[in-house]
């Protein structure tokens, strides 16, 4: 299946200028472990940003700016596609996690708890960033042919797929998809009948469910 859905430009410009928060950034990084299109598009918007701070008068520029970016250049390349296989030393993957399924390399940097239920046929795992232990990110896991409540958000949500496949009404997300859905977006996430669907979330603000017990329950988890 051909990823379909890809962060938008603004926000891999955001990405490469540091400017997203530890959330966004997290699961921008997961698309791109994901995406070959995006992985280029984001090494393009770095060597701009880079041409760009040359171009900049010296007094806007942060102290360590130089070191920072010569530091990057000489990294190894952090753009590089970590594939998915056997699973690695340190990997903090939780127990149950299917066979084949992709682990964002990003993932082992973060704690990751084990699955609890959510609801029937819902798991959800949380993801404690290093760094900004307020991010807000987590991973659900829900069944085939099972939803999430209808909702929408108070600021954006951030899912990227990184198994199974779902349809909330606006369009089909598979693996390597990424979407941001705002304030403007009211939908109902249901996943496929042929399998599972884990995804990868960072909720910026909160989830905003129209029924009473969905909001109760979101709440539990920080949603
Ligand atoms: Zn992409």
């Amino acid at each position: 299946m051909t990823i379909q859905h890809h962060p938008a430009d603004e926000v891999l410009l955001a990405q490469a200028a540091g400017h997203l928060s530890a959330a966004a950034s997290l699961l921008v990084r997961t698309h791109v472990d994901m995406c070959a299109h995006c992985r280029e598009r984001l090494c393009t918007l770095d060597m701009v940003g880079g041409v760009l701070l040359e171009g900049m008068a010296p007094a806007m520029l942060q102290p360590d700016a130089l070191a920072r970016t010569l530091a990057v250049l000489d990294g190894p390349d952090r753009h590089a596609r970590p594939r998915p296989g056997p699973v690695r030393g340190g990997s903090s993957r939780p127990a149950g996690w299917p066979e084949g399924a992709f682990w964002p390399g990003a993932l082992d940097a973060c704690k990751v708890s084990p699955w609890h239920w959510l609801g029937p046929g819902v798991r959800w795992s949380r993801v404690t960033v290093p760094g900004d232990a307020d991010a807000n990110v987590l991973l659900l896991r829900i069944g085939a042919g099972k939803r999430l409540p209808q909702h929408t958000h108070s600021d954006v949500e951030w899912t990227q797929v990184l198994h199974g496949a779902f349809h909330d009404g606006r369009a089909l997300f598979g693996p390597g998809d990424f979407d941001g859905a705002d304030t403007q977006v009211h939908h109902q996430p249901v996943v496929e009948a042929g399998g599972e669907c884990i995804c990868l979330a960072g909720i910026e603000g909160r989830v905003l469910f129209d029924g009473a017990m969905a909001r109760w329950v979101g709440a539990l988890v920080g949603m």
